[in-house]
């Protein structure tokens, strides 16, 4: 049965594939984007784009109005929008600090908060957080990603804990390295000592995250609640 799906940051990378790879599956998938265009390939899958910056709840709100008109209340949710702004502590400035933290974390309560509605009124919901590794592993440079990172977590378990008896699941995905725009921004010789960490020996393809986003909005999930699915190749083994 199709349903409606939002991806957050649906124009590019890891959201792209998520979208991409729901709407083969038969959902119908509205997405986001903030800048650019929306990218032809989801438009010949009937995919809905809808502009939206998630730093601001006005957009937030407007985004999710055209959605339901268009679509119906969202089913299921996949917050993946992200940004980082790395920096050694000491050198790291209030502002990157903030803007990592109101993307990543901020950004997706605003997301999450909005799509309950919906789904406590129909008793239902899939809710899917993209966090990362680096949340849980810690990684020098990143002290403001880590911690929007981390900060999913709890959130996530906390609206597990709130929404649950509703039927409504929320669950977080740990990606390791994965070959987007993001980590393009790495030396050869950065990706080359980020590689030797990984067990299998591989960046992952966004491919990969959706395939596991899939299944935790599938039925088959549906007993599965404030979890953190790591997909990360072996590189966070044992958090
Ligand atoms: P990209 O940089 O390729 O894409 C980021 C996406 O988020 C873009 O669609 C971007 O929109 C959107 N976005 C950023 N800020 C905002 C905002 N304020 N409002 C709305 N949309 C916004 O990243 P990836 O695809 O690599 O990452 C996707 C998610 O996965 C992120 O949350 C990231 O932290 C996480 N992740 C990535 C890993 C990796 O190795 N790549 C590893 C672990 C986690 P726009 O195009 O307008 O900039």
């Amino acid at each position: 049965m199709s349903r409606s799906v939002l991806v957050t940051g649906g124009n590019r990378g890891i959201g792209l594939a998520i979208a991409r790879s729901l709407a083969e599956a038969g959902d119908t998938v509205a997405y986001t984007y903030r800048s650019g265009e929306p990218p032809a390939e989801l438009a010949d899958l009937g995919c809905l784009a809808v502009r939206c910056d998630i730093t601001d709840p006005e957009q937030v709100e407007q985004a999710y109005k055209e959605i339901e008109e268009k679509q119906g209340a969202v089913q299921v949710l996949v917050a993946n929008a992200g940004v980082n702004r790395d920096q050694l502590l000491l050198r790291m400035s209030e502002e990157d600090f903030a803007t990592v933290v109101d993307t990543n974390l901020t950004g997706t309560f605003r997301v999450v908060k909005r799509a309950s509605r919906g789904m406590l009124r129909a008793r239902s919901g899939r809710i899917v957080l993209i966090s990362s590794v680096v949340g849980l592993l810690g990684s020098a440079g990143q002290v403001n990603y880590a911690a929007s990172k981390a900060g999913l977590v709890g959130f996530a378990r906390s609206v597990s804990r709130e929404l649950g008896s509703r039927s409504i699941t929320c669950n977080v995905i740990a990606p390791g390295f994965v070959d987007t725009d993001m980590t393009r921004a790495l030396s050869d010789e950065q990706r080359g000592a980020i590689v030797k960490q990984i067990p299998l020996a591989r960046y992952a393809a966004p491919e990969e995250i959706a395939a596991t986003v899939r299944f935790l909005a599938s039925d088959d999930a549906a007993y599965i609640t404030g979890a953190v699915i790591p997909v990360d190749g072996g590189l966070g083994m044992g958090h």
